[in-house]
């Protein structure tokens, strides 16, 4: 009988080799008979006898048989007669619970941020001109908060997200959306927990109050230090936002302190300096996390990020993801979020049929009270999913999961890293390739080697510090204990 490699991708942490299976997104330690096995594999199909000639000076006959045994009960390698059974192609319930709103309380901005996704030449939504309302009422965000309890069926908990344009423009309506969503959801047995994105320009001592004394999370969208902030996030002057935010960000460190603020950076081939742009945030200002992400656009852009400048943000990832594993090996805490959040799926096992919960567990909804995709495509005709009045349109939904299964997206199949990938953001392949439907090929060296870091990371904290892997575990045990 002939043996053959099934899919799988092998790294080495802590000086030993595992290997990521593919289709159970599980983990496996390979120990060094099995790790051998897998090398003459790798050569090409064999038959278990020609393993055990090919490995006889190393390992007696029974050690190879028993690593090709359980090599084969975790499907890393199987018998060419009886190949790997596809699994069954599952498509969600049809009453998927609605886990996240982000509300689009406005669509105006008071920056001018060259880069932005919602008023460049990439826009899907013509906020200045379109037919959508330049700020949320009262009555709609009342009529969303309803949407939220309503959709987000037996779950006890649901997720709140503010989001404009700048939503700190529209604070009068957050302030009482929160006030009504609190004490509604006490009426029918709910908690609901509230977040915002703001780029803090906005931010007074009444707003941090209120802030801090309702535990409202927080993400600063904020480009790290001045010349860098002030590259792209600009005023419609043209003047930098920089000293306007910094001492706004540092009153809001000082008072809210009950949840930890974090910083988002949008990364640009201008200002490609992680490193630095972490130590400003956390050192200086006292972020306690940031978390970087490319800038969307389409690859004419200037700013755009091309294929060196991706090779060159995955060896600062790797640089800074580093620093994280010597710090989180020695119980020190780290706040690059972008490599915690990929632990925390491998950590899970997570293996995705879509890319992220948009159209699922998440949705957003317009100034109007659209339901939309997600934020991004909030007001938009083309990926609207039904209305906060009259519901979910569960077979626009229905269809748009039917279209957009990983099983579909062909270049991605032979790809080890579609468990965690799954072809990427719907947003950025409309603005690349004019459709949802596409897998973001563009950036698939840059997401397998980041994604192998992460995997070799992983493997070195399950030898080092076992105990902060496992903090996984007990967050979701008590996700699960309020739902
Ligand atoms: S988009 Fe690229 S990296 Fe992502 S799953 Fe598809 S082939 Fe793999
Ligand atoms: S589609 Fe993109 S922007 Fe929208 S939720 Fe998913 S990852 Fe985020």
């Amino acid at each position: 009988m002939t043996l053959a490699r099934r899919e799988f991708h092998l790294f080495q942490a802590s000086g030993r080799d595992f290997a990521y299976l593919v289709p159970s997104a599980a983990i496996f330690a390979l120990d060094t008979p099995s790790a051998a096995v897998l090398r003459v594999l790798g050569e090409g199909p064999r038959s278990d006898e020609a393993v055990v000639v090919a490995l006889g000076d190393r390992f007696d006959a029974d050690t190879v048989q028993t690593a090709i045994r359980e090599l084969v009960d975790v499907r890393a390698i199987g018998y060419e007669h009886t190949p790997d059974p596809k699994p069954p192609r599952m498509l969600p319930m049809a009453s998927f619970p609605l886990n996240t709103m982000v509300l689009n309380v406005t669509n105006q901005c008071n920056l001018a941020c060259t880069y932005c996704y919602e008023y460049g030449e990439d826009k899907i939504v013509d906020t200045e001109h379109g037919q959508q309302s330049k700020f949320m009422s009262e009555a709609t965000a009342r009529d969303s908060v309803e949407f939220l309890l309503k959709e987000s069926g037996p779950s006890r908990i649901a997720h709140l997200t503010f989001f404009g344009g700048e939503t700190l423009l529209n604070f009068p309506v957050l302030q009482s959306t929160i006030a009504y969503a609190r004490q509604r959801a006490a009426e029918v047995g709910k908690t609901i927990d509230f977040s915002l994105t703001t780029n803090a320009t906005l931010l007074k001592p009444e707003i941090i109050e209120f802030l801090a004394e309702n535990h409202v999370g927080v993400t600063i969208s904020m480009d790290g230090p001045r010349e860098l902030q002030d590259k792209f996030r600009v005023f419609h002057n043209g003047a930098g936002s920089y000293d306007v935010v910094a001492p706004k960000i540092t009153a809001l460190l000082r008072r809210h302190r009950s949840r930890p603020i974090g910083a988002r950076v949008t990364l640009t081939s201008d200002t490609l300096d992680i490193t630095r742009i972490y130590r400003h945030l956390t050192e200086e200002l006292g972020f306690w996390e940031v978390g970087f992400a490319p800038v969307t656009t389409s690859p004419q852009q200037q700013y755009a990020i091309g294929e060196q400048g991706f090779d060159r943000m995955l060896a600062q990832f790797r640089a800074l993801a580093a620093e994280f594993l010597a710090c989180v090996a020695e119980n020190r805490h780290h706040g690059f979020s972008n490599v915690k959040d990929t632990l925390e799926e491998i950590h899970k096992g997570v293996s995705k049929a879509y890319p992220c919960g948009a159209g699922l567990g998440l949705l957003g909804v317009s100034t109007d009270g659209d339901v939309a995709l997600c934020h991004r495509f909030a007001g938009s005709d083309a990926h609207k999913f039904g209305t906060v009045r009259d519901g979910i349109d569960r077979d626009v939904q229905r269809a748009f999961l039917a279209q957009h299964h990983i099983d579909d997206k062909t270049d991605c199949s032979q790809c080890w890293a579609r468990p965690l990938c799954s072809g990427g953001c719907y947003h950025e392949a409309h603005v690349r390739y004019g459709t949802t439907q596409r897998p973001n090929l563009h950036y698939c060296e840059w997401i397998r080697g980041w994604t192998d870091t992460c995997l070799q990371i992983y493997g070195e904290l399950s030898e080092r510090n076992p105990e902060f892997l496992a903090r996984f575990d007990r967050d979701a045990v008590k996700a699960e204990a309020v739902l």
